[in-house]
């Protein structure tokens, strides 16, 4: 489980992420189910809110370690757009 304080922090595993475009499914708000494309290889992703601080975690060996992982990347940039999309309803 890793804090997500600001971009920067994750802003390794957001440049990874756009070039490995791995596929993001959203199986409900807050839980996404990243795939690597190319391996095939699928990931769970949650992202929460606890105390007004932003978390997020991969079921990924890096993610287990608590690092930013590309598919936690690409997983909060859906999570960010999506509650972005939820506060404008
Ligand atoms: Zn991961």
């Amino acid at each position: 489980m890793i804090q997500l304080t600001t971009a920067t922090a994750i802003e390794n595993a957001i440049n990874k992420a756009r070039t490995v475009k791995p596929r993001v499914r959203v199986n409900c708000f807050g839980s996404y189910t990243v795939t690597n494309k190319t391996t095939g290889a699928t990931y769970s992703v949650e992202c929460l809110k606890q105390d007004g601080k932003r978390f997020a975690h991969c079921s990924c060996e890096a993610g287990k370690r608590g690092r930013a992982c590309y598919h936690l990347a690409a997983a909060v940039a859906a999570h960010i757009q999506l509650a972005t999309e939820q506060a404008s309803h």
